[in-house]
């Protein structure tokens, strides 16, 4: 709930959900105000000014006003809408996972601006109709939101004996960093790292997307890095993200029907 008693902001829409007859319940993540909820009345009716603005994972500027429980969006205009996204059931997938992290993560009425301005810069690669769908994206994001909320993974010694780099056989989700093949047996929640999937997760902390879109990674080191960040947010999060299970899911159907 807003404190302001007129606001304006730009928001992501996280998600809707039906409520009474013809409004929504909204859960956007704006600019200005971080993660709330607010009611859009008569959303649902056909001729609705408000409808696209509400939409999944679109970027609107909504104006609110306070309510007796929670304020209403009284008007929007949507500056975002991604259609290319809209248009393929693997990219809406993708995005509603985005929105999913979001959703379990963030705070209520904690403003995160530099995450708000990294979703939009992901949502727009991943709308990009020329280029084909890279999944590094999500784990590019996946390490970017692990970072804002302060669990950036140490990757470059091992998190018990501080020894550097070569040793370093896997990640210890429980003491948040990487673990050389000495200590793996005092740690917990380990995950099993090639010297490949290693060099991309540090990659993913630190270089822009631009070169990390460059990098080709085997099979293994793809499943590695997925295994471990989802490892990661769900045990710093302690949260499950249903979305994924979705998302591999179609994959699977997918690789059965080629
Ligand atoms: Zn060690």
């Amino acid at each position: 709930m807003l404190n302001q008693v007129y606001a304006k902001s730009r928001c992501i829409i996280i998600k809707n959900i039906d409520f009474r007859d013809a409004d929504k319940l909204v859960t956007v993540f704006s600019e200005r105000d971080g993660k709330f909820r607010a009611i859009a009345k008569g959303v649902k009716k056909p001729n609705s000014s408000l409808r696209a603005s509400v939409q999944p994972f679109a970027n609107a500027f909504l104006f609110f006003s306070p309510s007796k429980e929670l304020g209403l969006i009284t008007q929007g205009r949507v500056l975002d809408f991604y259609g290319n996204i809209r248009d393929d059931i693997n990219l809406s997938l993708n995005a509603i996972y985005i929105m999913e992290l979001l959703d379990k993560s963030l705070l209520d009425n904690v403003p995160i601006p530099r995450l708000y301005n990294h979703t939009l810069e992901i949502l727009a690669l991943i709308n990009e109709k020329e280029v084909e769908f890279n999944p590094l994206i999500i784990r590019y994001y996946e390490m970017n939101l692990l970072k804002e909320l302060g669990y950036r993974p140490v990757l470059d010694y091992c998190i018990k004996c501080r020894v550097p780099n070569n040793s370093l056989v896997a990640i210890s989700v429980s003491e948040g960093g990487a673990v050389c093949s000495n200590c793996i047996k005092q740690t917990t929640y380990n995950y099993k790292l090639s010297g490949e999937s290693l060099a991309i997760l540090k990659l993913l902390t630190n270089a822009p997307i631009n070169t990390i879109l460059r990098v080709k990674p085997s099979n293994t080191a793809k499943s590695q890095v997925e295994l471990v960040l989802e490892k990661y947010l769900e045990y710093h999060l302690e949260r499950k993200f249903k979305v994924k299970d979705t998302i591999k899911k179609l994959k699977e159907k997918l690789q059965v029907s080629n």
